[in-house]
């Protein structure tokens, strides 16, 4: 019988020998074999890339992190997923698996911090070059593609500015050059848009958010297609990246309510929108809500849907009344991370890098130095209270 994704999010569970209606937590180093034959034949079966129901170590992990793997590999309409320990793992195993001495990567100039960190700090140890384009410009990106291109990473939108890229756009180029892609694809989720569908090799997700969507958990989700298969097995392997027993326990009970919270997180965002978008005192907001925009198209020729993390641009001659605003808020909690079930608030320093040193710089950034990029993820909670606190908390911004 063929199901919607809302249904097989509640069902994922084909054989489940323990009668629960949960997969259980199967914490393990060991499995054990009936006969050393059975071992090889096993071995085998999983270098052959054939559905097992455990793998022969727990370091690939354990039953319940193979039903998570399953279940994201439906998400993602996927060949395989692999899972790591963190998000960050994930962006890890992706370069570290594909990149070699000698060899460029082009990674959009919006990303995540730390992915900038790894992409240029870390690749740059190991003689790989790392070079930004700019995210609202396909022409910047192109030129910047020589024959040492190896990959092209993209987030999309950037979880900081919001900037949407014209996807099919970036992969049908990469495929005429040969050049693998990584869609981080955390904004989304594979819900609202399937990164392989539209020819991404890779598509990343941190599970750490909407996939927990409790605040209690971390992960990552590396999704992949046939291409570039065995060359992320054999760094997986070998690297040690793995998710606990738990770990996968707590993503998958997430996952059962994923299309609900996003769906309650995307009403909340546009009720809370349409309160923002009438304060003087916000000069701008990042996210996809105005047909007219740019991003709006871009949003829409992709996506199926929108989720609750957005930015309010304040332009203050004052940080200090920013930083007022943002604590004295009650109902989102200031702290790193997002896609739990909780509202949160950050001050987003987006700043030119003009010394090298500031790593998580922009190369291209069109915001001014009395422009303040508020980050704020629409939890769960009843947008009127939020709405209600917002009000009180923009009073303070002079
Ligand atoms: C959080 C995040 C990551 C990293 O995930 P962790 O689970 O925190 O390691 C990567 N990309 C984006 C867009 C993120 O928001």
């Amino acid at each position: 019988m063929k199901k919607s994704i809302s249904t097989f999010l509640k069902h994922p569970t084909k054989d489940n020998t323990n009668r629960s209606a949960n997969p259980p937590v199967t914490r393990a180093s060991t499995i054990l074999f009936n006969s050393m034959q059975e071992m090889y034949q096993h071995e085998k079966k999983i270098k052959q890339h054939k559905k097992v129901s455990h793998y022969t170590y727990g370091r690939y992990g354990s039953t319940t992190t193979i039903e998570l793997e399953n279940i994201l590999k439906e998400l993602e309409q996927a060949y395989h997923v692999f899972l790591t320990g963190t998000g960050f793992g994930g962006i890890a195993l992706a370069l570290m698996a594909l990149c070699r001495p000698g060899d460029e990567i082009l990674v959009s100039d919006n990303v995540y911090g730390p992915t900038k960190e790894i992409s240029k700090e870390l690749m740059k140890q190991f003689n790989i070059n790392a070079k930004f384009y700019n995210p609202v410009s396909f022409k910047d990106l192109k030129e910047k593609i020589t024959k040492k291109t190896k990959l092209i990473l993209v987030e999309n939108p950037g979880s900081n500015t919001f900037e949407f890229q014209d996807l099919s756009k970036i992969t049908s180029l990469a495929k005429r050059k040969k050049i693998y892609t990584l869609l981080d694809n955390t904004w989304g989720t594979p819900l609202y848009l399937k990164p392989l569908k539209i020819g991404f090799d890779l598509s990343f997700c941190s599970a750490t958010k909407y996939f927990s969507g409790h605040s209690d958990a971390m992960g990552g989700s590396l999704a992949v297609n046939k291409k570039v298969y065995d060359k992320i097995m054999f760094f997986y392997k070998l690297s040690g990246y793995r998710m606990s027993a738990d770990e996968a326990y707590l993503i998958i009970r997430g996952l059962r309510t994923l299309d609900t919270r996003l769906k309650q997180h995307s009403v909340n965002t546009k009720i809370v929108i349409n309160f923002l978008k009438k304060q003087k005192k916000i000069k701008e907001i990042l996210y996809p809500y105005k047909p007219s925009s740019k991003n709006y198209k871009l949003w829409k020729k992709y996506y199926s849907g929108a989720t609750g993390l957005l930015s309010i641009v304040i332009k203050s001659k004052k940080k200090s009344s920013v930083l007022n605003f943002v604590n004295s808020l009650e109902l989102f909690g200031i702290g790193y991370s997002w896609g739990g079930f909780e509202s949160l608030a950050i001050l987003q320093e987006i700043k030119s890098i003009k010394k090298d040193e500031y790593l998580h710089g922009r190369h291209f950034n069109r915001f001014n130095n009395d422009e303040f990029i508020v980050r704020l993820h629409i939890g769960l909670e009843d947008p009127k209270d939020l709405i209600n606190d917002l009000r009180k908390g923009l009073k303070k911004i002079k």
